[in-house]
């Protein structure tokens, strides 16, 4: 099956009842029939068969063997981060999700996990990072909120070459419009929050393995630590997932007409999209990923100015987040990369200026006409 039939049919809902929508399975314990009962569900920490059906689904879609759903997409990428053990090392793209640089650095620094972070597109500067004590890369492509592209499969190719695991963050594109895992990547976590459950109204993270043993590991690390997702939110990401692809080709088409339209504004000085050819890793990103996602970035020049604008949109929506129905604005510098060091959001482009949008499945003319009020003094 194609990708947009699976989304519709992989879950195949309640084969007990016929009901096409896989059931809530609200109950934390199960009725065991003999002292050690073995198979089965036994407890919802270790599984519940509505979390089941939404990692089972998210494997499928990944290309990988099993899927381990959390309560956030931080939960996701702290029981990855998990697997490995005080005095190991990460080197991560320096344009991580600012998020996930603050759990390596200010949580799990303290208990002896340390973290490099360089350019991913530049291999040279990767291995050049790893040490004896190095035992994973982290790669985000394409990154937050300046859309770098990173080469996955030579980045992966390289941790393989000197024994680390590959991990990509795929949360920008979904499986919809990139598999990481069939480019050679090892870990793809995701936070559900934004394209899966694509309603801005559920907090959730997944992971997704093909390798069994790695997958034992996540399956005890998400037992252990508990970070799980409840039965009601995965079966809110499990109908996010049915109209993934069409949510996201109105999304794509929507972020196209703003970035062009974008690009005949003065105000505008600088704009991040990757359909214009003219993207630096636009070549790159179309051999391994089959859209462009939905966002575009773009830097009106002055701060007040930007934040001026900001205040003025009324139909987008002024938040954090992205990947929703709606259409969303944020400012980079103070949301998203708050907890970011200056240096490195200047690195990435991220000035006190540049404004992240995550188109929504809106008319694009009404996107348009309130971009074009607000632009106005
Ligand atoms: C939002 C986000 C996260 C964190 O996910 P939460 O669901 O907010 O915990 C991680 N990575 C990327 C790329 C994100 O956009």
């Amino acid at each position: 099956m194609k990708l947009e039939t699976l989304l519709v049919h992989g879950d195949e809902g309640d084969p007990a009842t016929g009901a096409v929508s896989t059931p809530i399975y609200q109950a934390s314990t199960f009725r065991q029939h003999t002292v050690g009962q073995q198979g089965g569900y036994q407890y919802s920490r270790g599984s519940n068969p509505t979390r089941h059906a939404l990692e089972e689904q998210m494997a499928l879609l990944e290309g990988g063997s099993r899927g381990f759903a959390f309560a956030s997409g931080m939960a996701a990428m702290t029981a990855v981060l998990h697997l490995f053990k005080a005095g190991d090392h990460i080197v991560a793209s320096q344009n991580l999700y600012g998020g996930t640089s603050r759990v390596l650095d200010r949580v799990l620094g303290r208990f002896g996990l340390s973290a490099s972070y360089v350019e991913f597109r530049d291999l040279a500067e990767i291995a050049a990072a790893i040490t004896p004590a190095t035992r994973a890369l982290i790669i985000e492509t394409p990154s937050n909120p300046t859309l770098m592209v990173t080469d996955i499969a030579a980045v992966a190719a390289l941790a393989h070459e000197r024994g680390l695991l590959a991990i990509a963050d795929n949360t920008f594109m979904s499986p919809y419009l990139q598999q990481p895992l069939s480019l050679g990547v090892d870990i793809v976590v995701h936070s559900a929050t934004k394209f899966i459950g694509g309603h801005s109204d559920v907090l959730a993270g997944v992971v997704v393995v093909k390798d069994g043993k790695l997958a034992e590991e996540l399956h005890f690390v998400q037992n252990a630590t508990g970070g799980v997702l409840g039965p009601q939110d995965s079966w809110l990401l499990l109908r996010g997932l049915k109209t993934l692809g069409v949510r996201m080709d109105r999304q794509a088409a929507n972020a196209r007409a703003v970035a062009e339209w974008l690009r005949g504004r003065h105000e505008v000085h600088k704009i991040y999209y990757l359909g214009f050819a003219d993207h630096p890793g636009h070549d790159l990103h179309f051999r391994q990923a089959r859209g462009t996602g939905n966002v575009v970035s773009f830097d009106l020049g002055d701060g007040d100015f930007a934040r001026g604008f900001l205040s003025r949109t009324k139909l987008c929506v002024l938040g954090d987040s992205l990947g929703g129905v709606e259409t969303l604005v944020n400012l980079p510098d103070v949301m998203s990369h708050g907890s970011v060091p200056s240096a490195r959001k200047l690195r990435m482009g991220v000035t006190t200026s540049l404004i992240r949008l995550s188109a929504g499945i809106e008319h694009p003319d009404d996107i348009i006409a309130d971009l074009e009020q607000a632009l106005k003094q």
